[in-house]
C-alpha cells in the first residue's frame, strides 16, 4: 500500500468508512501524499494531457472569447484576469499572448490564479514569469474587481459523493476496508433530501453522483461575474446531469484502479453541467447553453488560425500540429466529450462561440 494508503486505513479502521468525497479529497490535495500536490502530472511523462498541452490554439482562441467579452462590456479597468486550477500555466500564458493584440487590455488586467498544489503552483510561476500573477488557495480570495475567468479541466478534480438507489431513499458509496485494503463500500439507505428531485428519474440501483464543492465555487463566481460584469468560461468533460458512475482512475495514460494506489493516480468524475449552470443562475448570472468543445473551437476560428500555423511548418511538426487541430475539435476525440458553458451579466452578449441557454 502507498504510504497514503496506510493512513486511510488506519483512519477507517479507527472511525469508520469514509465518503467518497473525503477520499478523492486526500488523494488529490494531501498536503504530503497527495497526487497534485506533490508533482507536476502532465504531458506524455506524466498521466495525462489537457487541451492547451496539446495546442497553443486552444489557449489562443479561448483567451480571444474572453478579450472579446471585455470589449463588448465597455473595457471595464481595471479588472482581474483569472484561471481556477491553471495547471502548468500554458493556458493563461496562450490566453495573455493572445490578448496583447487588444489594445489597452493587458494593462487593465491583473492575472490571479486559484492554484491548491505547491508544486504546480511553482510550475505556474515559471511560466508565468514577469506577468506577477497572484495566487489564491480559493475563488474567495479574488479580488471584488470584474472577473474574467477560465477553467479547464478543474472541475473534474473536485471531489464527488455517489448515491446508490435503494427504494426510494439513497446508499452512500463510501470507502471502506476489506481484508486491510481499501475497497468500496456502501452505507445506510437514507431519504437525502439533496436529491429527492432525482427519485422520479431513476431506476432502482441507479448511481448518481454530486459535486458539492462544484456548486459553491460555481456559486461564488457567478455571483462575482453577476455583480461586478466579467464571464467566466468552463471547459470540462461531462454531460448535462449526472447518472451513471464516471469516478476513474488515470495512471500513465490508462484507466486504473482507484482504490490500489492513492496518492498515486489522477481521480476525476464527469463534471455535471446542469449543476454549474444552476449555481451560476441561482447566484443572478446568465448562463449559457452547453455546448460540445469542437463545436465552440470552430466557432471561434480554430480553422483558420491551425492554417496560418501549418503556413510555417512541414513533415514531423506538421502532423503534430494537424493531429492536435483534430484531437481538440473531432467528435471521436475531445470534441464532442468536452464541453464548453459560461456564466455573463444578465443584459450582456453572450462570450462570443456560445449561445445564451434556451
Ligand atoms: N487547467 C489546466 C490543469 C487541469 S488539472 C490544464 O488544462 O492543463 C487540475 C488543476 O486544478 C491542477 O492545477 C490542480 O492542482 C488544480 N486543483 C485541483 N483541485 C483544486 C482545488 N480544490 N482548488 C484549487 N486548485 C485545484
Amino acid at each position: 500500500m502507498t504510504p497514503l494508503g496506510r493512513l486511510l486505513a488506519r483512519r477507517i479502521a479507527l472511525d469508520g468508512p469514509i465518503p467518497l468525497s473525503d477520499y478523492m479529497a486526500e488523494c488529490l490535495l494531501n498536503p504530503s501524499h497527495g497526487y497534485y500536490a506533490t508533482r507536476d502530472p502532465f504531458g506524455a511523462a506524466g498521466d495525462f494531457t489537457t487541451a492547451p498541452e496539446i495546442s497553443q490554439m486552444f489557449g489562443e482562441l479561448v483567451g480571444l472569447c474572453l478579450a472579446q467579452c471585455w470589449l463588448d462590456q465597455g473595457r471595464p479597468e481595471p479588472f482581474a484576469l483569472a484561471e481556477v486550477g491553471p495547471g502548468r500555466g500554458t493556458l493563461m500564458a496562450d490566453m495573455l499572448r493572445a490578448m496583447r493584440s487588444v489594445p489597452g487590455m493587458l494593462a487593465a488586467a491583473k492575472v490571479h490564479l486559484v492554484e491548491a498544489s505547491p508544486a504546480l503552483r511553482a510550475r505556474q510561476a515559471r511560466a508565468l514569469t514577469g506577468l506577477a500573477p497572484e495566487w489564491h488557495d480559493r475563488v474567495e480570495g479574488l479580488p471584488d474587481l470584474p472577473l474574467f475567468l477560465v477553467a479547464n479541466e478543474f472541475f473534474d478534480a473536485l471531489p464527488i459523493r455517489q448515491f446508490e438507489r435503494r427504494g426510494t431513499g439513497w446508499a452512500e458509496r463510501m470507502v471502506t476496508l476489506r481484508a486491510d485494503r481499501l475497497a468500496p463500500g456502501l452505507g445506510p439507505v437514507t431519504p437525502y433530501p439533496a436529491l429527492s428531485h432525482r427519485v422520479a428519474e431513476t431506476c432502482e440501483g441507479d448511481v448518481v453522483e454530486t459535486c458539492p464543492a462544484a456548486a459553491a465555487i460555481a456559486g461564488e463566481i457567478g455571483r462575482r461575474v453577476a455583480r461586478r460584469g466579467g464571464a467566466a468560461l468552463v471547459v470540462d468533460y461531462g454531460g448535462w446531469r449526472s447518472l451513471g458512475d464516471t469516478f476513474q482512475a488515470l495512471k500513465g495514460h490508462a484507466p486504473a484502479d482507484p482504490f490500489a494506489e492513492p496518492g498515486e493516480a489522477d481521480l476525476t468524475a464527469h463534471v455535471d453541467f446542469q449543476a454549474l449552470a444552476l449555481a451560476f443562475a441561482a447566484e443572478g448570472a446568465a448562463v449559457t447553453a452547453m455546448t460540445p468543445q469542437g463545436v465552440f473551437l470552430e466557432r471561434l476560428g480554430i480553422a483558420a488560425r491551425a492554417e496560418v500555423l501549418a503556413r510555417g511548418l512541414a513533415g514531423e511538426p506538421l502532423r503534430t500540429h494537424l493531429a492536435a487541430h483534430r484531437r481538440l475539435t473531432h467528435p471521436d476525440e475531445m470534441g464532442q466529450l468536452f464541453k464548453v458553458i459560461a456564466a455573463y451579466p444578465q443584459g450582456e452578449a453572450p462570450p462570443p462561440g456560445l449561445d445564451p441557454a434556451g
